[in-house]
């Protein structure tokens, strides 16, 4: 089973609830943890791994040969993302812009265009427990987050539970992220842009068709805000993470609250009993 963890809005608290989701799920079954938030990784501050290897990740990226180009500029017109420019028969590269699609290889009518590698970012890799940890690492400067976050997914295993740490927002990396999943755990906070947001990352689960839910953190005395759009969307409220100053501290200082405290780890296994039956109910027969 996959269960990602997704926020349209940073700063919800979505990778601490993810990393102490994954903790208590680790004391029953085996877990591989996924860190797909690649601009700005860090479950490990909260699971902290022995790390074991890294490997590169590359793009494709066109290599012209000009000496057998004419200049014509078929190649600049197909690329769709402006990653080639022909100027006073010169093709330039904007490798940044490239989205590795081999399109215009395929228009060059001369055959000009190979590709090389290039290194964009990393794959990590380490354990903890019970806890398989896998985590991208976009190189600084690197635009493009999906080509990272890729090749973190393809670590997913079919044994045990699978707990994926989404980017933030609702752009083409959350997209990806929470692709395949069989559940998406939609992490808000009580508050108007919560609210917004929230609505984004819910339009985004609708369209995609994956089941999903939501679980209110920093919950104070009136999370009406949160509960009137719930009911208005039929959305189902998967728990309540309380404010608290305490769990702030802990978790600004890298703190697994369902390492150091069983009531957390109980609180943290039934949201994930809630997910599992939901996914069983919404999966079909
Ligand atoms: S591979 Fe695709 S995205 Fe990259 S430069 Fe060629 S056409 Fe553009
Ligand atoms: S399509 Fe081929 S021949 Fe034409 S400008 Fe591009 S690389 Fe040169």
């Amino acid at each position: 089973m996959v269960i990602s963890v997704a926020s349209g809005k940073g700063g919800t608290g979505k990778t601490t609830i993810a990393a102490n989701l994954a903790w208590a799920a680790s004391t029953l079954e085996p877990v591989t943890f996924l860190d797909c938030d690649v601009e700005e990784p860090d479950s490990h501050f909260y699971l902290k791994p022995d790390w074991l290897g890294e490997e590169d990740v590359f793009a494709r990226v066109p290599l012209v040969d000009l000496s057998c180009c004419d200049g014509c500029g078929k190649c600049a017109e197909f690329c769709r993302y402006n990653a080639l420019a022909v100027i006073k028969g010169d093709v330039l590269v904007f490798e940044e812009l490239c989205h590795s699609c081999g399109g215009c290889a395929l228009a060059c009518p001369l055959g000009c265009i190979t590709y090389a590698d290039r290194r964009i970012g990393i794959v990590r890799d380490g354990t903890r427990g019970g806890i398989h940890f896998y985590q991208g690492l976009l190189d600084i400067g690197e635009p493009l987050a999906v080509p990272v976050l890729k090749r973190v997914k393809e670590r997913h295993t079919k044994d045990g539970l699978t707990i994926t740490d989404c980017p933030p927002g609702t752009g083409c990396p959350m997209i990806e992220s929470i692709k395949g999943s069989d559940y998406c755990i939609l992490v808000t906070e009580p508050s108007p842009f919560g609210r917004h947001d929230l609505d984004l990352a819910h339009r985004v689960a609708l369209e995609l068709g994956i089941p999903h839910g939501v679980l209110i953190n920093r919950s104070s005395l009136s999370d009406a805000v949160i509960d009137d759009y719930c009911e208005e969307e039929g959305l189902e409220i998967l728990g309540r993470i309380p404010f608290s100053r305490n769990l702030a501290e802990a978790c600004s200082q890298g703190e697994l609250r369902t390492e150091t405290d069983k009531t957390w780890s109980w609180r943290f296994l039934k949201i994930l009993e809630e997910v599992k039956k939901l996914c069983l109910l919404s999966s079909p027969s």
